[in-house]
């Protein structure tokens, strides 16, 4: 049994031509969840599959950079095709859905809104979701995915107060935040890199991706200032299309 978790979108704030915003299509033997959905994440799921094979999806926070492309995904669901494909289950903080109902009240014809908090958990795809409370200033939570003694977590945005510890715990693959650098000026509701690989030794991850970096960064030196605190985790960088398997 396996997860995998394919990189639709690594930039934090905007895309760029390279980079596109946050966005991750997480599969469990075949069935398909996608986690967060910004600007530019929309292209890029349509070279890894049919949009019409999605399962649920999973909004961190109403932030736009990682939501905004869950319009295209209503159009395609919803006018895509001569009848209109079933609703799926959308799954976010009830602010996230007030926000983007607000926006488009009829998101409800291609979306089962679901509300989850900090704490829940969910059964989907064979796996289970669970959610814990970021520090970021919407209404956000991070998702921890466990299937067959498998973990693959994801921060989404955070400050280092955020529940990391028990988001990561022995996680296989932890995808964190790493917004800034050593040298930038705190910024309340996110994380330096060295934060990022203090979080997951702490959590005793074994891999730490490291992602939302903003553009016009060195993704170099976060590279290096995260492998000074990340302990025994290994760190890479989230680039898009990367996949990451995990299990057997
Ligand atoms: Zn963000
Ligand atoms: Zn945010």
């Amino acid at each position: 049994m396996s997860l995998s978790l394919t990189v639709l979108g690594s930039s934090g704030m905007f895309g760029t031509l390279e980079r596109a915003c946050a966005g991750y299509l997480l599969e469990s033997d075949g069935d398909r969840i996608l986690i967060d959905c910004g600007a530019g994440t929309w292209r890029n799921l349509l070279e890894h599959i049919d949009y019409r094979s999605l399962a649920g999806v999973i909004l961190s926070h109403r932030h736009p950079d990682h939501v905004s492309d869950l319009f295209q995904l209503f159009h395609a669901r919803r006018y895509g095709q001569k009848e209109s494909l079933p609703e799926i289950p959308l799954w976010a903080p009830a602010e996230t859905l007030d926000r983007l109902c607000g926006f488009a009240k009829e998101l409800d014809q291609a979306f089962v809104m679901r509300s989850v908090s900090p704490g829940d958990s969910i059964q989907q795809a064979g796996a289970r979701f669970s959610f814990y409370s970021m520090a970021h200033p919407p209404d956000t939570v991070g998702v921890r995915i466990e299937r067959d003694g498998v973990v693959v977590a994801y921060s989404s945005d955070t400050g280092p107060s955020g529940d990391l510890e028990a988001l990561a715990a022995d996680a296989d693959v932890f995808v964190c935040e790493a917004t800034l650098q050593d040298s930038d000026d705190e910024w309340e509701g996110h994380m330096t890199a060295s934060q990022a690989g203090a979080a997951a030794a702490h959590a005793g991850a074994k891999r730490l991706v490291l992602t939302h970096l903003p553009p016009g960064r060195d993704p170099g030196l976060s590279l290096t200032q995260a492998h000074k605190t990340s302990g025994d985790s290994e760190v890479q960088l989230a680039v898009d299309g990367l996949r990451l398997e995990v299990g057997s």
